[in-house]
């Protein structure tokens, strides 16, 4: 396999990655919509942690794909950014970090726990 190929299959990976993320998506807009009696989603609010490790763009793009004839068609993905929070040993206290394993940006330690931001949720939904 060439270095080339496998840059390949790493991308495509990384698709799946969204993919299925934007399947999970659905099923939940698919779940509250049948609790509701939803009959046509418009916008759907979705909470994105910094450090979730979720690429945006990709999401977006799978989202697209995955919502083609169901109940969430040219709905609009409005992304809500929450910041990352760690808590620094050495500080003792809260500090905020936009990347996994980032140095404390106050003491520049490296032994920062993660507390948030590291999650992805769907906030709510906008019907019509
Ligand atoms: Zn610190």
């Amino acid at each position: 396999m060439t270095r080339c190929q496998e840059f390949v299959d790493q991308a495509r990976g990384l698709a799946m990655h969204e993919m299925s993320i934007a399947d999970s998506i659905l099923e939940i807009i698919d779940e509250t919509a049948r609790t509701n009696g939803y009959s046509k989603v418009k916008t759907v609010f979705l909470e994105i942690g910094q450090l979730a490790g979720i690429e945006v763009s990709s999401l977006r793009f799978c989202f697209d794909v995955v919502t083609r004839d169901s109940i969430a068609q040219s709905a609009r993905l409005e992304i809500i950014e929450i910041p990352g929070q760690g808590w620094c040993l050495q500080c003792a206290r809260s500090v905020t970090i936009s990347e996994c394993f980032e140095p404390c940006p106050a003491c520049g330690g490296v032994q920062v726990q993660i507390t948030g931001g590291d999650e992805m949720r769907v906030k709510e939904l906008e019907v019509t």
